[in-house]
């Protein structure tokens, strides 16, 4: 029952989607994942993100 041989290398951690988001105080433009975006430059939850 047991198949021996292939070693499961795809381990999936978290199945997240990338959105591109723009921060709307810096103007940086980033991939925002998760539900909450963070921008990456000033920190601001303030973005907007399109699917
Ligand atoms: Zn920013």
């Amino acid at each position: 029952m047991c198949s021996v041989g292939g070693p499961m290398v795809d381990i999936d951690l978290k199945k997240v989607t990338s959105r591109k988001c723009k921060c709307l105080d810096c103007g940086n433009e980033f991939k925002g994942v998760g539900k909450k975006v963070r921008c990456p430059s000033c920190q601001s939850e303030n973005v907007e993100c399109s699917e």
